[in-house]
């Protein structure tokens, strides 16, 4: 049987109409401050991308872009002056932030109410407790996911490889909450393999470009693949994809193919469900990121 595939793009679209009359029914729009510092193109993409969703769905967005040389204490003013501001409801920090900055202080110094992005240890808290409060972008919309192909998770066996605190934790946190017996895996899991046989929802989540292959994943299993890695080398795109004369004149178009962390041809053969990478994952970042934007604006309007 063929595996279905999960369709990122669809899931983004029906998250953003549900921001929709949510947006149109507040007295002012939702308000949205991304702090960029220095000039990481992958950040500066990123961030374009954040205030262009924005845009499109009539939330206010501030961009503040201080030079790469930016000191803590500087970073710490300038969200502190975004936590007072009553039409900013939402503060992200876009990481990674230059080495010298304590990016954790930064992070901490965003007020909980207006942490969009999930980060804050006291929003990390109410994660854990199951309490009302902004959940990580990602993580969020793969149960968003989920749900929207009735992919059932209660009961089920979810092993997730990678325990990062923006995708791998909250992701595990979020299927214990969705009643799934959840595995945790990292680089020092013996055997990761067998362990993600194992699972019924296999989520990949490590940043190893095709590393989970036919052996790590169970015939008919749903696999959720978060990562996104960019191959710059032309023999390993033929080596992942078998020499798929499409992938190869790909990449020679743009110099670079993107590959997640399930090996996709083996992934397809074997799993009952997928999200291809790019158009799995991907898109739902933003979105989720817009509807937390949406959820604190109503919060702080009510
Ligand atoms: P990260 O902070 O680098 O964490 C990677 C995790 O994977 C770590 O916990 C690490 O284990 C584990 N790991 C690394 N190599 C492993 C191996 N060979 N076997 C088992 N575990 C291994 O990465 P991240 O920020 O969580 O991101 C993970 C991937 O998702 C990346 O490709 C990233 O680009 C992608 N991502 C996508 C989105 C999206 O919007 N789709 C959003 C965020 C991230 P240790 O803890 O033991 O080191």
């Amino acid at each position: 049987m063929m595996a279905q595939i999960l369709d990122g793009a669809r899931v983004r679209d029906a998250i953003l109409d549900e921001c929709r009359p949510r947006i149109a029914a507040l007295r002012r729009p939702p308000g949205l401050a991304v702090i960029l510092a220095g000039h990481d193109p992958a950040s500066e993409i990123y961030v374009r991308n954040k205030v262009k969703a924005c845009a499109e769905l009539g939330i206010y967005s501030e961009k503040l872009t201080p030079p790469g040389t930016v000191a803590t204490s500087e970073l710490l003013a300038a969200v502190d002056e975004l936590n007072r501001r009553k039409e900013i409801d939402g503060i992200l920090v876009q990481m990674p932030l230059p080495k010298h900055v304590d990016s954790q202080s930064v992070l901490l110094a965003v007020s909980p109410e207006k942490d969009v992005d999930g980060f804050h240890p006291c929003n990390v808290g109410n994660l854990v407790t199951g309490r009302p409060g902004p959940k990580s972008c990602t993580p969020a919309g793969v149960i968003r996911l989920l749900r929207y192909y009735d992919i059932p998770i209660a009961g089920r066996h979810a092993v997730v490889v990678g325990r990062s605190d923006i995708v791998g934790k909250p992701m595990a946190m979020l299927l214990l909450h969705e009643n799934a017996t959840v595995t945790i895996c990292h680089s020092k899991t013996k055997d990761l393999a067998a362990v993600c046989r194992e699972a019924d929802i296999l989520v990949g989540a490590l940043g190893r470009a095709a590393a989970l292959t036919a052996e790590f994943i169970k015939p008919g299993a749903v696999v959720v693949d978060v990562g996104i890695n960019r191959i710059t080398d032309r023999a390993e795109v033929e080596r992942i994809f078998r020499g798929s004369k499409e992938k190869l004149e790909a990449f020679d178009r743009r110099g670079g193919v993107l590959v997640g962390d399930a090996h996709p041809l083996d992934v397809a053969e074997r799993a009952s469900a997928y999200t291809p990478v790019p158009g799995g994952v991907g898109p739902l970042t933003i979105a989720m990121l817009m509807a937390n934007t949406v959820d604190s604006a109503e919060r702080r309007l009510r």
